[in-house]
């Protein structure tokens, strides 16, 4: 019988879990194509490569965008890829799916992603998970138990907030601002401070090497690459992580202050659990320095990052597809789609 699979469908990366074996794909949700025929050349880990570096007949697309679908053709294909190789190793038969999909999205978007994963080749109806809620299952919180917890996960493209009780979401504020918003600062900031033109690896590269949302204890430094705008020729600038600190300011605020916000709409008895229990950091972005400091500081809740920040959601998949009393006790909460 074929094992089943559970997908983490990111804005930057997507996740496959196989029940009984763990995750075991692990790939950019980037799609490369030829611009005019529409053929695709590369999926995956091999796409990303071509990002930024590409002639101009070829484009790096990324289909996720905001946690939905947006170019359903080119989504389409990276389920394709990455169901075909998952179905491959759950062995002959068909596999029940669990996919994940942001909190809150609307029935055309849920629709969307049924549907995607169904052309994809899936052969059983996929069944949609909420992402913070696999998020904090993946990350170690027991959801069986009633009691209320915040989970902040960061992606590429969304970062959302939410506050979980009984195995539901209670309320999730969902931000376009995550890591491409960090790194997108980053470039601008190089620009605009140093007259350097770099590209949107280099920023990430940048971001997760030296990036840092409270201040390091001790200035760390990196050699960059890149173009010089006042005479175009290529030059290598050294860069700190107080610089790095300043560029990113306006996205790491912006990310404080919805947690702060969601901390003032929580019903005053689960905000108890949630000082109790502290603020789950889940999501690649969990990763950047000082986070979980500065939102400590700034909230006055203690906050704990994740052990695997950017597998929780695939492992919360996986606990849901091996425990039935907890994948029970999800899809009877589940808050969208309907
Ligand atoms: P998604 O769920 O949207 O696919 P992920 O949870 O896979 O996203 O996280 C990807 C994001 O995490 C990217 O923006 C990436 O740059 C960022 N990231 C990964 N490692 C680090 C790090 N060490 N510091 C800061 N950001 C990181
Ligand atoms: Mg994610």
């Amino acid at each position: 019988m074929a094992r089943d699979i559970g997908i983490d469908l990111g804005t930057a990366n997507i996740l496959v879990y196989l029940k009984g074996k763990g995750i075991v794909i692990r790939e950019p949700s980037v799609v490369a194509v030829n611009r005019y025929s529409g053929e695709v050349l590369a999926v995956g880990g091999a796409a990303k490569k071509m990002l930024g570096r590409t002639p101009a007949s070829i484009v790096s697309v990324r289909p996720i965008k905001e946690g939905v679908i947006a170019d359903y053709d080119m989504a389409e294909q990276l389920l394709r890829y990455t169901l075909k190789k998952a179905q491959s190793a759950a062995g002959v038969g068909r596999s029940n799916i669990i996919i994940s999909v942001p909190s809150g999205v609307t029935e055309v978007e849920f629709m969307a992603v049924e549907q995607a994963v169904e052309k994809a080749g899936a052969k059983r109806h996929p069944i949609l998970f909420e992402e913070p809620v696999l998020a904090a299952i993946g990350a170690g919180i027991d959801l069986k138990e009633s009691s209320g917890s915040m989970v902040v996960d960061i992606g590429g493209g969304t970062a959302e907030v939410a506050v979980l009780s009984a195995g539901g979401v209670v309320l999730c504020k969902s931000l376009r601002t995550a890591g491409d918003a960090l790194d997108e600062a980053i470039i601008n900031y190089v620009k605009r401070e140093r007259s350097l033109l770099i590209g949107e690896r280099t920023a990430e590269d940048i971001k997760c090497t030296i990036g840092a949302a409270y201040p390091k204890p001790q200035e760390e430094y990196m050699e960059v690459k890149g173009r010089d705008l006042k005479t175009g020729l290529p030059k290598n600038i050294k860069i700190t992580s107080t610089e790095i600190s300043e560029a990113i300011t306006e996205p790491v605020n912006t990310i404080v202050a919805a947690i702060k916000e969601s901390l003032e709409e929580t019903p005053p008895e689960l905000s108890a659990d949630v000082m109790d229990h502290g603020i789950m950091l889940t999501g690649g972005g969990a990763l950047l320095g000082g986070l979980d400091r500065r939102i400590k500081i700034e909230t006055g809740i203690p906050v704990t990052v994740a052990e695997k920040p950017m597998d929780c959601v695939a492992l919360g998949a996986g606990k849901c597809l091996e425990d039935a009393k907890l994948r029970r006790l999800i899809y009877k909460n589940r808050n969208m789609g309907v």
